[in-house]
């Protein structure tokens, strides 16, 4: 059966014979807005509706819990796949009020290892389907009011999982949620955020253009950087940047570095200058300038020993010291759900330890409107 969320119109088209594109965007478009297949869709004829029904379906996720964050208006839904994997997916609000981002995992566990990251624990178990990743959006819009203007603005691949390392499911996942008759979430309110795979890098730019790019940078110095993150010694820095370089000239997008500040370990003023310097031979080779992400660590397991600390808050003001002094702007970002273990870095499928500790979010059906 084909997961009818999972479809653009052209592709619903190629896969049922006899369905018309126009009739195919009205389908997508009633599918996405109901979260079913309605009985009657307006301008589609019934054959044509008996045809996809015959041929398609809307599989789900089913939803173990969702935990409300009491220190800020975060969710982490905690879903399970119907070959019983435990993928995670989190609602950020955004600054704008009812507009919502939602950082969907690409992957159920991870295979690259990254030391300070909690999803890195559990392996790679597989790669998610097309609409496993959709269905995550669906999920997080099904908590929202619709009818009070709350609605999902982005997508940020920044969930389990290394989306690079799923990009055929990831790229149709893009194009699905752009659809102008589907979700129709604009290109620049998405983010791949990669640990670095070069080849990867350069075909999201060829097949998805209008997708902005994160990059992990963990470290700047190379020894460094291998121990935090280990696919390093397959594809070193210096290669994902002039991978990354040739994207930011591709689409015309500057990417972001993201750069979690761990005590001691990456958070010197000498650990600041060699990023200002990798970001300044970036703009001279014809790179835009990397906007810089600061994320704060966040304990993988709180009650555990833990293997890293926090920046202290001088460090930190003293690394971002250095950038800025650099021409270098940088930006701290809020990594809110840590008390639900849903902040960066932090998605273990630890939801089961938390269930009942945390408040349950309402999941209010959306509104009809056809
Ligand atoms: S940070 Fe990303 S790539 Fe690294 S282990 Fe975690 S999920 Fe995988």
């Amino acid at each position: 059966m084909i997961p009818l969320q999972a479809v653009t119109p052209a592709a619903l088209t190629e896969a049922i014979p006899g369905v018309p594109i126009e009739e195919a965007r009205r389908i997508v478009g009633a599918i996405h807005r109901h979260d079913r297949l309605p009985a009657v869709v307006r301008n589609v004829r019934r054959i044509t509706l008996d045809r996809v029904r015959a041929a398609g379906a809307l599989p789900t996720l089913a939803v173990r819990g969702a935990q409300c964050s009491r220190i800020d208006p975060f969710v982490k839904y905690s879903l399970s796949t119907p070959g019983g994997e435990v993928v995670e997916t989190v609602r950020i609000p955004l600054e704008r009020h009812g507009r919502y981002s939602v950082c969907v995992s690409s992957q159920a566990g991870c295979g690259l290892g990254c030391a300070f990251c909690g999803t890195a624990r559990l392996g790679f178990q597989r790669n998610l389907e097309t609409w496993e990743i959709i269905e995550q959006v669906h999920v997080v819009r099904r908590g929202l009011n619709r009818v009070q203007g709350q609605r999902v603005h982005g997508i940020v691949f920044q969930g389990m999982g290394e989306p690079l390392a799923n990009l055929d499911n990831v790229i149709e996942s893009i194009h699905v949620a752009n659809e102008p008759s589907g979700l129709a979430i604009d290109g620049r309110a998405i983010t791949v955020c990669t640990a670095g795979l070069p080849a990867g890098i350069r075909r999201l730019a060829r097949e998805a253009p209008a997708v902005r790019l994160a990059l992990s940078i963990a470290s700047p110095i190379p020894s460094v950087r291998r121990r935090l993150m280990p696919i390093d010694l397959a594809f070193p820095l210096a290669e994902v940047l002039d991978a990354a370089l040739e994207h930011s000239m591709v689409t015309g997008l500057a990417p972001m570095w993201s750069f979690t500040l761990l005590d001691g370990v990456n958070d010197s003023v000498h650990d600041a200058r060699s990023l200002a310097q990798l970001a300044r031979d970036f703009r001279r080779r014809g790179g835009l300038r990397p906007r810089i992400s600061i994320v704060p660590f966040n304990p993988i397991d709180p009650a555990g020993p833990q293997s890293f600390v926090r920046s202290s808050h001088d460090r930190e003001a003293a690394f971002r010291r250095v950038l800025s002094e650099a021409g270098l702007p940088s930006h701290k970002r809020y990594s809110g759900g840590a008390d639900i273990l849903g902040a960066c870095g932090q998605l273990a499928g630890s939801h089961a330890q938390h269930t009942g500790q945390m408040p349950f979010v309402a999941l209010t059906p959306p509104p009809v409107d056809d």
